[in-house]
């Protein structure tokens, strides 16, 4: 198998878990809560956590959802992180709420004086803060400087505000730049990674509906990771935000950068397919979302193709006439009728 060379960067604590170094590519997602509504914002999150979500971000607006946080934390077992626009008050709030990370976009916290103050307070509490250059909002004078949102333009950004942060002594940074242009977010992610030693956030910012935005995210995020870089991922999808965790773990699995459950492999189906795979397929996926086993399933349409075709699965079926095979690596078990196929792979499934 091939492995895919990552860059080696800082490693930064965030909560109960260190982002970057040797460490995994981390999961996260963003409540699409509102986050005064602690009931709600800590049921979705615990939902997430289910699903495999390993960071949580909530949006702050005001100062009740910044003391919200305190009583969210207390319910929840992953990381935290508040993001913060505008008012650098309400990241003092969250800091001191004890939130786990501080995400702000610089570009619209306002002068070097109010970011001291969040710097400040981090510091004091081991709290680390990303960096979140954003193309929507890049500052002004790099817009004009040159002449319209850039890859240079947007890590000059991200350099300006590090350069900001190290001034005062405070190291433990995360940096992301987000586009919602897949050549632009590649392009620029490649020049950063190789500027700085600091964890990257990646993600394609307003990527779309789940459809729409599982494809642009898997192509945006998989190019980028593919090249080494990155070392959290946040899919951003109009939809469920569980959606995002299903996403982002196909993409760390597709580049074999992270192991989650059982590996699919189905055939696309051809004139030689006489049974329903397509709803076959669809229901061992569905049936197998919570299982949690490190194994390789194969969906195959016939049986003079289909073993062979998986032969590195663990298990799996082969369609015939009315009727399909159970295999395992490769090797037929026995033939079962159509509508049991589903039933007896799953027992064989839970038997591994
Ligand atoms: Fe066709 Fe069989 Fe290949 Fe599926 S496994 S695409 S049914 S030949």
């Amino acid at each position: 198998m091939i492995n895919i060379n990552r860059k080696k960067t800082k490693e930064i604590k965030i909560g109960n878990i260190y982002l970057g170094g040797n460490n995994p590519i981390y999961i996260q997602s963003m409540c699409n809560t509102d986050t005064k509504d602690i009931k709600s914002t800590v049921n979705q999150i615990l939902a997430l956590e289910e699903a495999g979500c390993e960071i949580i971000r909530v949006a702050v607006l005001d100062m009740q959802s910044a003391f919200a946080i305190k009583d969210i934390k207390k319910q929840i077992n992953i990381p935290i992180v508040a993001d913060i626009h505008f008012d650098y008050r309400l990241a003092l709030e969250c800091i001191a709420s004890g939130v786990d990370k501080i995400r702000i976009n610089p570009g619209n916290i306002g002068d070097e004086s109010r970011i001291k103050k969040i710097v400040d307070k981090a510091k004091e509490r081991n709290i680390a803060i990303r960096i979140g250059v954003n193309s929507g909002s890049l500052e002004k004078n790099i817009i004009q400087m040159y002449n319209g949102v850039t890859s240079k333009g947007l890590v000059e950004s991200a350099l300006n505000n590090i350069n900001i942060l190290e001034k005062y002594n405070f190291e433990n940074i995360i940096v992301s730049i987000k586009a919602s242009s897949v050549p632009l977010s590649i392009e620029s992610y490649s020049m950063l990674s190789e500027k700085i030693d600091y964890p990257i956030h990646l993600g394609i910012t307003e990527a779309g509906t789940i459809w729409r935005g599982t494809i642009k995210s898997s192509v945006g995020i998989g190019t980028i990771l593919s090249k080494g870089i990155g070392d959290t991922i946040r899919v951003s999808l109009t939809g469920d935000p569980i959606e995002e965790i299903y996403c982002a773990k196909e993409i760390l699995k597709s580049l074999c950068l992270r192991k989650f459950g059982i590996e699919f492999i189905s055939c696309p189906t051809c004139g030689r397919t006489k049974i329903d795979l397509i709803s076959i397929a669809r229901e061992i996926e569905d049936k197998c979302k919570h299982i949690n086993k490190n194994i390789t399933v194969a969906i195959m349409g016939c049986a003079v193709n289909g073993p062979g075709e998986a032969k590195e699965a663990d298990i799996g079926i082969a369609g015939g006439i009315g009727e399909g095979v159970i295999f395992k690596k490769g090797k037929v078990l026995r033939k079962v009728k159509e509508y049991e196929l589903v039933s007896e792979l799953m027992k064989e499934i839970e038997n591994l």
